[in-house]
């Protein structure tokens, strides 16, 4: 008789001492009764590719992937997504015999997200600012959400060209009108705004005009905690609905979840744990 042996899985990254992930998997494997073994992996700078072949190796089924090596999981692949191949990022690595397969559950998360929170996408103008792995991450997805508009605001003007223009033929085929935002003073008014910046990280909170909300719209911010606030405080005098990125986290989770072991966990009790072992 063959010894069980629990499912090994990883979230690989440098840092990795902050990930929330083993944390979150590891509720969601005694949520379903499965047998997890999910470690945070610290890989030196250099040696990401090394790291994923030890852990292939070592027998384990794949990995998470996060700063700074989602372009370097997407290169490592046999196999990628459509959605990870246009976010040039993958999140989430399978091995499976020969195969390692790269997929990015970062946008999807986003977008289950706003519909747990009912921050309606469909026939809405959205804003995103932002045009890193994160946002790249999250186009996709929500151009498949179908929007009316989508307009990308960055600080560096040409990365947000370069995301919208590798996005055109799939926003034409949903017929979601894609452009980038040359300045946030324009006058233009939507229904949502998604920050995915990492400008509150560095400590420089982004500084936005009054007004690029209608009453009564939503925000949400890709990070969480205290880094949130700022933004979360715009979007509050804007009369919106704001939202931290602790939702997207939790769900971009339970999608590699699924994807690696066939089961889908009921991300709601997680975040709402999760939330209260964070709040002050
Ligand atoms: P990247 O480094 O790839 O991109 C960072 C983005 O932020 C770029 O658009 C960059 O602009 C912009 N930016 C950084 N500093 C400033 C600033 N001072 N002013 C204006 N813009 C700025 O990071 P990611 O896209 O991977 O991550 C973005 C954020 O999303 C992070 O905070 C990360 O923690 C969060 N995240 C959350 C997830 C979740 O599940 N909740 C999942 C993934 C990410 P420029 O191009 O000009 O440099």
């Amino acid at each position: 008789m063959t010894a069980h042996r629990p499912t090994r899985l990883a979230v690989v990254g440098h840092p990795i001492g902050h990930s929330r992930s083993p944390r979150i998997h590891a509720a969601f494997a005694e949520q379903l009764g499965l047998d997890v073994d999910y470690q945070a992996v610290l890989a030196p700078l250099d040696g990401f590719a090394r790291t994923v072949e030890r852990l292939r190796h070592e027998g384990f089924a794949g990995c998470n992937v996060t700063l700074p090596f989602k372009p370097e999981a997407l290169a490592v692949a046999t196999q990628a997504s459509a959605r990870a191949t246009l976010a040039g990022a993958a999140n989430t690595l399978g091995f499976e015999g020969d195969t390692v397969w790269a997929d990015n559950t970062d946008g999807v998360g986003l977008v289950y997200d706003l519909v747990a929170a009912r921050f309606p996408l469909a026939g809405k103008r959205v804003l995103m600012l932002g045009a890193g792995g994160a946002c790249a991450g999250a186009m996709a997805p929500l151009i498949e959400a179908g929007p009316a508009e989508i307009r990308v605001f960055n600080r560096s003007a040409d990365k947000a060209t370069a995301l919208v223009e590798r996005h055109r033929a799939l926003a034409q085929r949903h017929g979601v009108n894609l452009k980038t935002l040359g300045s946030l003073d324009s006058g233009a008014v939507y229904d949502g705004v998604i920050n995915g910046t990492s400008a509150a990280l560095g400590g420089t909170a982004l500084a936005l005009p009054r007004g690029l909300l209608k009453p009564g719209g939503w925000a949400v911010d890709m990070v969480y905690g205290a880094a949130a606030q700022p933004f979360l405080d715009w979007a509050a005098a804007e009369g919106a609905q704001g939202r931290d990125g602790l939702g997207m986290l939790v769900q971009q989770a339970a999608e590699a979840f699924s994807l690696w072991l066939g089961q889908r966990p009921d991300p709601v009790p997680v975040l709402a744990a999760l939330r209260a072992e964070l709040s002050p």
